[in-house]
């Protein structure tokens, strides 16, 4: 046997012969229709990598093209242990982005590449107001959605009303009205010389249909193409796969049509449906052992999939579990939400404390906006949690910024003996960024967080210098290194998809949020049934399916998710019986008012600060900077990020309410008996007027 033999027998031990079948299958169409957990992502890894290492294909001349960064991330990961390095594993957009980055002085004859769009829900409104229609929040993301929709279909402005209503849309405006929003959108880009993500794309496609010297270029570099969740491309990412094969046939898809999740910004599992009949001799594998979840979880994933109705639901098959018996799923119902974020994070805190890695377990939900009562429980029992949308974490807009503010800033001379940390914040302070003032959630806290990372990341890496930190992340972007920290994962379910923990939560099922309300029609419903199967199947131990009647104590009682008539049945409010549980419930659910203006507050870092955000604050700096000093002290003692230890809204509650005693402490939002018991006596002598070494173990300075 040769090395090379032997490598390649290595590749293919610990696959079933279905999987080995895909994965030996030779040159050519190869498609895998499966369902989830069927070791899909598992057999296109090893494909690549027996062909890679059996000398049939160069790494280089390969692009895999998977759904989110982390995928790629993966992707690359397994295959560098296989033996394969040097594959580019990409996503469309990142593939379509350098792709335009190399071509760009080609393409655009000496012109400075547009900058990226940051924010279309600002450029929507404006131009929605350009057609005189006034557009909230909401009704610039539903247009923003419109938009996306159009442009990931190929429908051009002047086509969008006549194509909206072909496809049943329901945009927030008469479809004509639309049009002209779009129109109008499309001419704001161009006056600021910007363009969107899907601009991007259709340059990388334009790039290689009209240009035939970049196509031949592109075409001699990638010959052996991969998709993965090939089910949720749309017909721009399509046109663009199309574009890089140049007719080639050399192409593996594998997907799910169940798992078709994206269909509402314009994906079709029609391709990968389709795929044996575009192409005659392709290599069909169908998988339907389950290897991820425990048959408990199968079994529920089964039955939630099996009411499927539409398209999609044709191709499905009941999944046949292979690991052992575990726990049955967890089904509970809770008197509200706060109560049910507490008894998500003492759960965790359990699994945790009973060896599971908080990595390994996951908080899903249907919107981002659920994510914050997660963060704030969990730091309540003091788990660390880690928010995602750090996927495609070097293609977010404000971080884009950020990495040309600290170029910039890493030009001009340093300061003698400034620490690399403050250097990086005061760029980005430059930018806008303030280091103490995280904003309350959503959209919004996520950017404060995403700088907020590229902080703690200057903390953490060996950088002598603002140029130094800055080839070092060029280089963690050219890997797709984005910094992570240990902790249970809160995502939405549109991110989680193709991931697996031992743990998962699937929070807030009810009515209204899955599905959610604006699911009217008969396909949108079915979406979001598949979105629930994709929740359940990221399981692989355990899995907790939970919702809150109210969404804050009193308030109106909703029905439990229609896909899940199970959790009707499980027993009535499992609200949990620990006293503490009950007693932090109460204390999130009591009425706040801003102690300088009385108005009632509802955001949680408001509630915690104790005042309204624009109402004047009376901070006492001094002790803010102390109390701030004394947390990053524990925080590194304890080897956790600092907001485990209090997170920066209760740092500035503490710092503008300077509680002498016990109580006073409590009343503070976000503190409770475990942190009181931790850090009371130091919190209260520091507000006393002691120094940072008196509470800590630190040796007093010299
Ligand atoms: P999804 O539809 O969620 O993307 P998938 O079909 O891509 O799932 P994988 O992620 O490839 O599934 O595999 C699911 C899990 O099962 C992984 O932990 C993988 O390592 C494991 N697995 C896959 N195939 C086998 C096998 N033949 N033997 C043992 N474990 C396997
Ligand atoms: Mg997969």
């Amino acid at each position: 046997m040769t090395v090379a033999d032997d490598a390649a027998a290595q590749v293919l031990a610990g696959l079933d012969p279905e999987q080995r079948a895909a994965v030996t299958a030779p040159a050519g169409p190869v498609c895998i229709l499966a369902g989830a957990g069927t070791g899909k992502t598992r057999a296109i890894t090893r494909r690549i990598a027996y062909r890679v290492v059996s000398g049939e294909i160069d790494p280089r001349r390969i692009l895999a093209v998977t759904f989110t960064a982390r995928a790629a991330g993966q992707l690359r990961e397994r295959l560098a242990q296989l033996g394969a390095d040097g594959v580019q594993a990409r996503t469309f957009h990142a593939a379509g982005l350098r792709q335009l980055r190399y071509f760009a002085p080609r393409l655009l004859a000496g012109r400075q590449m547009p900058e990226l769009v940051d924010s279309k829900a600002r450029l929507v409104t404006l131009a929605a107001a350009r057609a005189s229609l006034r557009a909230d929040r909401t009704t610039a993301r539903d247009l923003a959605s419109e938009i996306e929709w159009a442009k990931a279909n190929l429908v051009e402005p002047g086509e969008y009303a006549a194509a909206a209503v072909k496809a049943q849309r329901e945009p927030p405006f008469e479809a004509a009205k639309v049009g002209e929003v779009f129109t109008a959108y499309e001419e704001l880009k161009r006056a600021r010389g910007l363009i969107d993500f899907e601009d991007m794309l259709r340059a990388a496609v334009w790039g290689i249909e009209e240009h035939p010297d970049v196509a031949e270029q592109i075409r001699s570099q990638y010959r052996h193409f991969v998709v993965d969740e090939y089910q949720d491309v749309n017909p721009l990412q399509q046109r663009l796969l199309d574009a890089w094969l140049g007719g080639r046939r050399d192409l593996t898809v594998v997907g799910d049509a169940s798992q078709t999740i994206y269909s509402f910004t314009g994906a079709s599992a029609t391709y990968l449906v389709d795929f044996p009949r575009r192409f005659r001799d392709a290599v069909v594998v169908r998988l339907v052992r389950d290897y991820r979840s425990t048959p408990q979880v199968v079994t529920l994933a089964n039955n939630v999939i099996s009411q499927a109705r539409g398209g999609e639901a044709r191709l499905r098959v009941a999944l046949q579990g292979q690991r052992p018996p575990g726990p049955e799923p967890d089904l509970r119902i809770f008197s509200d939400e706060p109560a049910e974020a507490a008894a998500v994070a003492a759960r965790c805190r359990e699994l945790v404390a009973a060896g599971t890695p908080a990595r390994e377990i996951a908080v899903l939900f249907r919107t981002n906006a659920q994510s914050q009562a997660y963060e704030e429980a969990l730091a309540e029992v003091g788990v660390p949690a880690v928010v995602t949308g750090a996927a495609r974490f070097f293609e977010r807009p404000e971080v884009r910024q950020a990495t040309m503010a600290l170029r910039a800033a890493a030009k001009s001379p340093p300061v003698p003996d400034e620490p690399l940390p403050a250097q990086v914040t005061e760029a980005l302070v430059a930018t806008g960024w303030q280091p103490d003032a995280p904003p309350g959630g959503g959209a919004a806290r996520e950017r404060w967080e995403a700088l907020a990372a590229l902080v703690t990341l200057a903390e953490e890496v060996a950088s002598s210098s603002l140029a130094d930190f800055c080839a070092e992340l060029a280089r963690r972007e050219a890997i797709q290194h984005t910094p992570t920290v240990e902790g249970v994962t809160l995502a939405s379910l549109h991110s989680a998809k193709g991931l697996e923990w031992d743990a998962v939560f699937l929070v807030g099922l009810a009515e209204g949020t899955l599905p959610t309300t604006y699911a009217r029609t008969d396909e949108a419903v079915e979406e979001e049934r598949r979105l629930l199967y994709v929740g359940i199947t990221r399981a692989r131990q355990w899995l907790w399916l939970s919702y809150g009647q109210s969404r804050s104590p009193g308030g109106r009682a909703r029905r439990p998710c229609r896909f899940l008539p199970q959790l009707a049945g499980s027993a009535a409010a499992s609200d949990s019986g620990d006293p503490a549980q009950r007693r932090a419930a109460r204390r999130r659910n009591q009425v706040v008012a801003c102690r300088v203006c009385g108005a009632t507050l509802f955001a949680g870092a408001d509630r915690k600060l104790g005042r309204c955000p624009d109402c004047p604050s009376d901070r006492d700096e001094e002790l803010y900077e102390r109390l701030r000093e004394w947390r990053r002290v524990v925080a590194g003692e304890q080897h956790v990020p600092a907001y485990v230890v209090f997170t920066d809204a209760t740092m500035a509650a503490l710092a503008e309410r300077s509680p002498q005693t016990v109580a006073e402490l409590s009343a503070i939002g976000g503190i409770g008996p475990r942190k009181i018991e931790q850090y009371g006596e130091a919190v209260i002598a520091l507000v006393a007027g002691a120094s940072v070494a008196q509470v800590t173990n630190l040796p007093p300075p010299q």
